[in-house]
Parts: structure tokens; C-alpha cells; sequence
């Protein structure tokens, strides 16, 4: 999809999705592979349980002493020789890597993965002063030179085939070039390695911020975060204030889960630890580095219980690739920077004010796929619940749905109302029904029946079954389980009494 086509509602967007046939293909292709690579790399681990709760106790514990961790790190980094800066707001943020830049003269930045810079426009902000900026992952490569925005957190270019990939990089190379992907690398590798020796400034993401020494860590598989933090004079390195972890020891952790959550990887290619710019001994490295540290909503979930967990996030991308949602409509129907289950919260939570929140925690079947597959077990579908009560509370509802619901309440809430609903809609749907179900599509049914069929109302509801029900099962206690038969005689007897009982 199209930055063009990136606006409207998500319902729209999903609709557009939808209806790309190519996308589905290659994200439910890509998807497929790396939930499948994930669920063996955390079976071969063989304490896979046991692991994920160390990693989120260590996030628990993080988080909850940000303003410590954070304190030590910054302190450590200065005493390293890194220029520290903070940054409450994402126009703050921009505005200190520009006057870095302009500070550097510099005319061109290579970037390596960073999610944190897509969330500040940065590359576009670069643009505006004159600086050339370069993606050098390959899949951020790609996006970059189809004008759009990343589709996933782990794969940016997920939604793209090799066909299509291979036309983008010919109207780069001049050339036609064929659909090969270690042809397409090896282009992408040479232009590149051009790109690398011109930079003035490189700039990076951060997976992992130790604070105990005050070092930054990188996680990759190309190698050209490497290059990016070793061969231009000048790093600039952004972070979520929420990249923190106390110390070494508990990278193991996260080193263990974040790549097998990722790509169902045992380890990442490329792990690079970075503690300061070059040192007189050392053979390379920048000579000046900074770290600027985004807060840009993320100090809104701390001391809040239905969402400080939020911050425990590793990025890894796995409540993506299990989210059913996700997996039809791919990344840019979500609309924001972020997309899938995690997408889905931290778009609308990094923002205070309610009435910018678009109905993208609605973008989920709450199915809990989500919590299942992250290896710091956030309750994204709880908070999912969470976003909707709050924007409902907010005023921000769906008078439709208010009315619908209100409605049902009246019928389901008293039992003689219920009955005569029952027989009026029967009745109804003698106009409408056929070969046992409703088809139509028009007014509350458009939306459903365009995909699926509704079921017609059943001869006999439930509380008209129930007597024959209750004789079935009256005569099945005689060959019951005694303890099985005890627990249904005291609940035919429970109902005997009018106790709770179905519609
Ligand atoms: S919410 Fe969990 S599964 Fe999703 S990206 Fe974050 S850490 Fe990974």
C-alpha cells in the first residue's frame, strides 16, 4: 500500500489490503516462516516458559526503576565520552540530531534499522535540511526507495515480493535486473559500500541500553549496523527511553529470547557491543558519538497499571506474526509507525489526547495470539480491552453500537422480552432467509454478510430445548462418572430451583 493510499480509516485500509492479492501472498508467506521458526527455536531451547518469565521480571524491574537505570546509564555513557541528550518530544529529539548534523556540516547520514527514527520522520526531516539520508538494512533499503513506510518491525519490506522488489531495484540500477535475491544483495551490497565511505554522520537504532557501563547494543544480521557505527567520524545513536537494562548478565536473557522471538534465530549474526567513540588504541570507530534518549509518550504509561507493561517491550515482532489480523492485512493498514497487536496499543497510548486515537484497537479479534507469542508476555488483547473502555469513557463511542448494545441489555436482561424478540425475529426472517441462512446486505448485516453468512434463528431456542434437555441428561446420570453425576444433579437441580439458566 501506498503512502498515498495509507490514509482513511483502518477499515478502509484493510479493505484495500484485502483486496491485494500480492501482499496476502508475501506477508502470509513471510509470516508463516518465521512463526514456524519461532515455535522450533523456543521448543529446541527446552525452558522456553521458564525464560520468558525471567525476561519479563527483568523488564518488570526495569521499568519500574526507570529513572534509576536511566540516571546510571546517561552517567556512564558521559564518563565513556558520549554526548548525552534527552528528549521529551519527538520535535525535541529531531531538533538535536539536525543541529548535530548541521553542527557537522554533514551532507549525508547512513542509518541501520530504528524504529525510533521512522516514529520521528527523521529521514524526512534530514531531507529538509539538505542531508541525504541512506537506509542501509536491506528491507529498510527497499521501502526507502518505494516511498513507503515499514510494514513489519523485524522484515520493513515484508509486503513485497521478489518480482516486485527486483523492478524497484532495476529503476535503481539502470538496468533490468533479474527477480534473484542474491543478484538483488549483491547490487544492494555494492551501492551501498559507496554510500558507507561518503557518510558524515552514522546513525542507529538501539536494541538493548546497558547501564551498568553505559554501553549501547545492537542486534542485526547484515553486518551493516556495524559499518554504520564503525566507519563514519560521527554516531548518533536514538533510543526509547525504555531500551534499558541494568547490566551484561541480563543481555543473556534477552539475547537468548529477542532473536528466537524474532526470526526463530538461536542467535543474531551480528551482536555489537558499543561502550563510547574510538579510543586512542582502537583501530576504528566514530570520534564523536551521541545518544539522544526519545521520550515522545512513552513517561504517559509509567505508574499506569493497565499499561506500564507496555514499556516492557523488546521489539521483536512476534505478536505480529501470530496476530490473525495482522497476518490479512499486513502492517500498513494499521496506519502508524507500529503495526500489529503491539501496533494496536502503542500508537494510540503514546498519545494523551483521546480524540487522536483512530479506532485501531479495534484491528483485533482479542483472540490472545498475541500474548502467547511475546517472550515478555505483555496482555496486549487485556490492554487492547483497556484503549476501548477508555475511548468509550472519553466520549469517543459508536452511537450505533451504544444503541445496539443498550438494546440488547433490555431484550437479554429480561426473559419474558427475550421470548417475544425470538418469535417476532423468526417470523422476521421467513422474508429474508434462504437455504438456512441470510445473505442480505444491507444496513447492520452489510459489513458481516459481504464475507459470511448469518445464521437463521433455530426452530427451538435453548430454554424451549431445555426440558427435553434435562430428561437426556437426567437419563444419562444412570451411566454417569459418580463424581461427574453428582456435579449434574446438583446443577439440574440448581435450575429446578430457577436458577441461572440460557436463553
Ligand atoms: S509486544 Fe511482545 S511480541 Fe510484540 S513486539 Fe513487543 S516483545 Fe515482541
Amino acid at each position: 500500500m501506498s503512502a498515498a493510499k495509507a490514509n482513511g480509516t483502518v477499515k478502509e485500509r484493510a479493505e484495500l489490503a484485502l483486496n491485494d492479492e500480492f501482499l496476502r501472498k508475501a506477508v502470509k508467506f513471510t509470516t508463516e516462516r518465521l512463526r514456524l521458526g519461532k515455535k522450533n527455536a523456543s521448543a529446541d531451547h527446552g525452558n522456553w516458559d521458564e525464560w520468558r518469565e525471567r525476561g519479563r521480571q527483568i523488564r518488570l524491574h526495569t521499568i519500574a526503576h526507570l529513572d534509576y537505570y536511566l540516571n546510571l546509564f546517561a552517567d556512564n555513557a558521559r564518563a565513556n565520552g558520549v554526548h548525552v541528550h534527552f528528549a521529551d518530544t519527538g520535535e525535541e529529539a529531531v531538533k538535536i540530531a539536525l543541529q548535530i548534523a548541521e553542527n557537522k556540516s554533514a551532507k549525508s547520514v547512513v542509518k541501520s534499522k530504528s524504529m525510533v527514527t521512522e516514529e520521528l520522520h527523521l529521514n524526512h526531516a534530514l531531507e529538509g535540511i539538505g542531508v541525504e539520508a541512506v537506509e542501509t538494512d536491506l528491507g529498510e533499503y527497499i521501502i526507502q526507495l518505494a516511498g513507503e513506510t515499514p510494514s513489519h518491525i523485524i522484515i520493513p519490506a515484508i509486503h513485497k515480493n521478489r518480482h516486485q522488489i527486483a523492478e524497484l531495484l532495476s529503476k535503481e540500477a539502470g538496468e533490468t535486473l533479474p527477480p534473484d535475491t542474491s543478484i538483488l544483495a549483491g547490487f544492494v551490497r555494492k551501492k551501498l559500500r559507496e554510500k558507507f565511505l561518503e557518510a558524515d554522520i552514522g546513525m542507529t537504532g538501539c536494541n538493548f541500553a546497558i547501564a551498568e557501563t553505559g554501553s549501547m547494543v545492537l542486534f542485526e544480521n547484515e553486518g551493516n549496523a556495524r559499518m554504520v557505527s564503525t566507519v563514519p567520524k560521527t554516531q548518533i545513536t536514538l533510543m526509547g527511553m525504555e531500551r534499558i537494562i541494568p547490566s551484561w548478565t541480563d543481555l543473556e536473557v534477552m539475547a537468548t529470547l529477542l532473536p528466537r522471538s524474532a526470526t526463530g534465530q538461536k542467535l543474531t549474526v551480528y551482536m555489537s557491543g558499543i561502550t563510547g567513540p574510538r579510543r586512542s588504541k582502537d583501530a576504528d570507530g566514530p570520534e564523536e558519538m551521541h545518544i539522544i534518549i526519545v521520550d515522545n509518550g512513552r513517561s504517559l504509561q509509567l505508574g499506569d497499571p493497565e499499561f506500564q507493561e507496555l514499556l516492557n517491550c523488546i521489539r521483536c515482532g512476534a505478536c505480529l506474526n501470530a496476530c490473525p489480523v495482522y497476518r490479512h492485512i499486513g502492517g500498513h493498514a494499521y496506519g502508524g509507525t507500529y503495526s500489529g497487536p503491539i501496533g494496536a496499543v502503542l500508537t494510540p497510548a503514546l498519545k494523551k489526547n483521546v480524540a487522536e486515537w483512530d479506532d485501531i484497537a479495534n484491528a483485533s479479534s482479542l483472540c490472545g495470539a498475541c500474548y502467547e507469542a511475546c517472550p515478555v508476555k505483555i496482555p496486549l488483547h487485556d490492554m487492547l480491552v483497556s484503549l476501548r473502555r477508555r475511548k468509550v469513557e472519553a466520549g469517543h463511542d459508536n452511537r450505533m453500537e451504544t444503541i445496539g448494545m443498550k438494546g440488547f441489555a433490555a431484550l437479554a436482561g429480561d426473559s419474558l422480552r427475550m421470548k417475544t424478540a425470538l418469535k417476532l425475529g423468526k417470523l422476521g426472517q421467513k422474508l429474508v432467509a434462504r437455504d438456512g441462512g441470510i445473505r442480505i446486505k444491507i444496513g447492520p448485516l452489510k459489513g458481516w454478510n459481504t464475507y459470511r453468512v448469518t445464521p437463521t434463528l433455530p426452530k427451538q431456542s435453548f430454554r424451549e430445548q431445555w426440558g427435553t434437555l434435562e430428561a437426556e441428561i437426567r437419563s444419562g446420570l444412570q451411566e454417569m462418572d459418580p463424581a461427574v453425576k453428582s456435579r449434574m444433579e446438583a446443577i439440574v437441580k440448581q435450575r429446578g430451583k430457577g436458577g441461572h439458566g440460557h436463553g
